[in-house]
């Protein structure tokens, strides 16, 4: 692996993990499509369920080692691990650090499925106590901290609604009552947002989105220290699994080559796209960091890099005027999933259960859109044409 930590972000996410040890002198990494490794005649050294040496692949595999280190590079992390999918990371980080009686902090506008684990499975199965709050207003975490508080984790900005919870002042409660913290910044992608450098202990992304940016692979990562990472890896990845399989990973490679040049098409149409909802008569409200009206705009230019390629919006009007809109678009598709090069839109309803989480302008209804690679004009075309 070549040291290129001192190197700008587009060498690194160009150069930083790569092998370039291939027998044929290949440019770029082959995809090792393998399940096991030949062993040493003298099986005693080896440590069977050990994560360092090339063994199984749920122990880890060479395309794995590749994504980490390239990951790890672009984070500033001492190490990565990247796992099957964002579920999957996100259950390593809980598995690996609540055991039954101890208590979690998660902010209520958070990923489906953490709103699910966190509010039904881990309570129920295993009596681990959650507290829900707003993570937007650093007040209401530090009220929530119990003497079993053993982890905080934040999702910044939110998914949906784009709220930005500060990161440094979350950091210091965090470590003030001996709590770990984990920040989930999918909507950021690595690029925009660095929890590790603002005081968090773990910074996790659903790879599926921006990181490999393409909407072809399922991916998860978590960097941080490496004695963390090694905890997840020993404890999660090897006993519960949720590995990454080798082309997922190879695709993922692939796709962060490019991530500083999208992720600067992203915003860019984001904020353009923004800013004509924005002033559109028919339009209820836009929420996108990168707008003054965002409730923590401040916060978001200070803490970020960019505001990234993630909005909400909502139109006046009754259901089927709702309905009637995404059925004219022609270019934005109308699909879940987010960070792919095509622009996706997904409405939820007004009567979603989601919604009692939500901020109250959302909770008539809104559109999540996840703005693509395509011309900034063109996106904004078949809007003003699907809302004339
Ligand atoms: C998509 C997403 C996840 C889950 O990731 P998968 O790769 O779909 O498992 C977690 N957090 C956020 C913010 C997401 O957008």
């Amino acid at each position: 692996m070549k040291d290129v930590d001192s190197r700008g972000i587009l060498t690194t996410c160009i150069h930083a993990g790569k092998r370039d040890n291939d027998v044929y002198g290949a440019m770029h990494d082959p995809l090792y499509l393998t399940s096991n490794y030949r062993l040493p005649a003298d099986g005693s050294p080896v440590d069977w369920s050990g994560i360092h040496s090339n063994i199984y692949a749920r122990n880890g595999n060479v395309n794995q080692f590749i994504l980490q280190d390239k990951l790890a590079a672009i984070e500033g992390a001492e190490s990565s691990v990247v796992l099957g999918s964002g579920v999957s990371a996100l259950a390593a980080i809980f598995l690996t650090f609540l055991a039954t009686g101890d208590h979690i902090i998660c902010s209520q506008v958070c990923y489906s499925a953490v709103g699910i684990l966190l509010r039904q499975l881990l309570p129920g199965k295993f009596k681990i106590q959650v507290s829900m709050v707003d993570s937007t207003d650093a007040a209401a975490v530090q009220a929530a901290v119990r003497e079993n508080t053993r982890l905080i984790h934040i999702e910044t900005p939110g998914n949906p609604t784009t709220g930005i919870s500060d990161i440094a002042a979350i950091a210091k409660i965090a470590r003030d009552c001996g709590a770990l913290l984990s920040v989930d910044s999918t909507f950021a992608s690595p690029l925009y947002l660095k929890p590790l450098a603002l005081g968090a202990d773990l910074s996790m992304h659903s790879m599926t989105k921006y990181i490999n940016g393409h909407g072809d692979a399922l991916g998860g990562c978590i960097s941080g220290s490496r004695e963390l990472i090694d905890r997840i890896k020993e404890e999660a990845m090897v006993n519960f699994g949720g590995i990454i399989s080798p082309f997922n990973a190879w695709l993922i490679t692939r796709g962060l080559l490019t991530l500083p040049l999208r992720m600067r098409q992203h915003s860019e149409n984001a904020q353009a796209v923004a800013e004509y909802l924005e002033d559109h008569p028919a339009v209820r409200f836009v929420a996108y960091p990168g707008l003054q009206s965002h409730p923590q705009h401040e916060l978001a230019r200070t803490q970020m890099k960019g505001f990234g390629g993630m909005l909400c919006f909502d139109l006046k009007g009754d259901s089927e005027e709702h309905i009637n809109f995404l059925q004219k678009l022609k270019l934005i598709a109308h699909a879940v999933s987010l960070g792919d090069t095509e622009s996706l839109m997904v409405f939820t309803e007004s009567t979603s259960e989601k919604m009692a989480y939500y901020p109250e302008i959302f909770r008539q209804g809104y559109y999540r859109f996840s703005i693509g690679l395509e011309d900034t004009e063109d996106i904004i075309a078949d809007l003003r044409q699907a809302l004339s």
